[in-house]
């Protein structure tokens, strides 16, 4: 048995959705169970529409519009307008909730019920579509198998629970030859009330599926060849991985490589479930093969596999001269991360001060508040973190020296070398992001 999940561009319009059926088609054999994302950009209109106060005939229009690109796709595939009325149909009731989100503040549950529409449709699409094509197809909705608890935006799924409904509604359709057809991206709580992953969440939908199912790989169908020494659209000569370990993934997805959600490693890492990151658009291509084995080979003769960068980022410095000696200080400064549920991502310290990166900033005035009865503090926004990733940190004397070198003359605020010592992150302001991605790529890869 496969998870094979394809994301936004790969369903975007009716020729990919074609390219998917073929895909499909020639991993009969492997049982496939497939998890399709949004069409793309349909997630991000959907978010619009809920969080902008539009007139009421703006959002007939949005609607419609969102609508119509499913309907194209239903035209010209054959079988694939069977679940329109249905399409049409939520439709009017996502109308009827947007209009009542109107007279009060949008809420966290709004935001997951609306998005949702985006992988309900797609998936009944994709499902409809490849029964047309002949095989025989079964939409699953998965919202009673993601069962989560109530954080809106940023569910956590209750994995006893999930491994077990995952096995007895998927397995026997899957072992039957039929093709299961489902969602990413969305659960719902016990109660049934809708929730979402997190942005990007398809991707964990389906190694948690993988998992569930031990099932022999995952498949990550995506717009590029797998992943590569960076993002394509940062740096032209960027190239493909054919390997990379759970950790270095995981590792360069935190630190903004859009191409895996960060967590799609961590369910699979104990059956040691590979990942392969493929292209849809040249399904011939071998991909990325991202599994628990470290990874010697180098690209070229880098020591280093791959360079990411997240934008948003909010730096914060706490100097504390009581710091100085005493025990447990770090514990107190966590505690209040904690109260606020914000998650650091890079950390560094000295004697008397600590730097930290948040992204979410929607609770920073209450963090600042409380953390400046621990110290000074002051916060530097629009920063971004640049990570450089690779086994081959671990054995390079000297890079440090290479990495800098290279992003001089852009100004380095908060550096970090993890305790696995396979990540190097630093901190630079948001405009500098991409110039230093792509004079690091230069150092370490070459432009060809
Ligand atoms: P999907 O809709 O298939 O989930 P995403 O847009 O979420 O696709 O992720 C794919 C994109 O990730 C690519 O188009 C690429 O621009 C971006 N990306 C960022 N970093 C990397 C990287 N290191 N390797 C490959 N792609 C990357
Ligand atoms: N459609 C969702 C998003 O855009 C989930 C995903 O694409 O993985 O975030
Ligand atoms: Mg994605």
């Amino acid at each position: 048995m496969i998870v094979a999940k394809f994301g936004g561009t790969s369903v975007a319009d009716a020729a990919s959705v074609r390219r998917v059926i073929e895909i499909i088609r020639l991993r009969r054999k492997d049982r496939p169970v497939v998890v399709v994302s949004a069409l793309a950009k349909v997630t991000d209109a959907l978010l619009k529409l809920a969080q902008s106060a539009e007139s009421d005939d703006a959002v007939d229009q949005a609607i419609s519009a969102l609508v119509q690109r499913h309907e194209q796709i239903a035209a010209e595939l054959p079988g694939a307008g069977q679940p329109l009325r249905q399409i049409h149909a939520e439709a009017d009731e996502l109308r009827r909730e947007l209009l009542a989100t109107r007279t009060r503040a949008v809420t966290a549950a709004d935001l997951d019920a609306i998005a949702a529409r985006g992988e309900l449709w797609s998936s009944r699409l994709v499902a409809a579509a490849l029964a047309g094509a002949g095989l025989e197809s079964v939409w699953v909705d998965i919202r009673p198998i993601m069962v989560t608890d109530g954080r809106f935006t940023r569910a956590t799924p209750y994995i006893q629970v999930l491994n077990k409904r995952a096995r007895d509604c998927l397995r026997p359709l899957a072992d039957s030859g039929k093709i299961p057809v489902t969602q990413g991206f969305i659960g719902a709580t016990a109660t049934g009330v809708p929730t979402t992953l997190g942005r990007g969440g398809s991707d964990f939908t389906a190694a948690l599926l993988g998992a569930a199912l031990d099932a022999e790989r995952v498949e990550i169908w995506t717009d590029v060849d797998g992943l590569m020494t960076a993002d394509p659209r940062i740096v032209s000569t960027a190239r493909s991985l054919k390997a990379a370990s759970y950790e270095e993934a995981a590792e360069l997805a935190t630190f903004g490589a859009k191409i895996l959600h960060p967590a799609t490693a961590l369910p699979l890492v104990r059956a040691g479930i590979p990942i392969v990151i493929l292209n849809s658009k040249h399904p011939e291509g071998t991909g990325t093969t991202v599994g628990p084995e470290a990874v010697l080979e180098r690209v070229g003769d880098s020591p280093i596999r791959s360079i990411s960068w997240k934008q948003g980022i909010t730096v914060i410095n706490i100097r504390a001269p009581r710091m100085l000696g005493a025990y447990g200080f770090l514990r107190t400064l966590f505690e209040v991360f904690e109260r606020y549920e914000t998650v650091v991502d890079v950390l560094a310290s000295g004697e008397v001060s600590v730097s930290l990166t948040i992204e979410d900033r929607s609770r920073l005035d209450s963090l600042v508040r409380e953390l400046a009865e621990l110290g000074e503090v002051w916060v530097e926004e629009r920063r971004a973190i640049v990570a450089v990733v690779g086994i081959g940190l671990r054995t390079t004397p000297g890079l440090a020296a290479r990495v800098f070198n290279a992003v001089w003359p852009a100004n380095v605020e908060v550096i970090s070398q993890g305790a696995s010592s396979i990540n190097m992150t630093f901190v630079v302001r948001e405009e500098d992001g991409p110039d230093v991605v792509r004079r690091l790529h230069r150092e370490f890869f070459g432009s060809d």
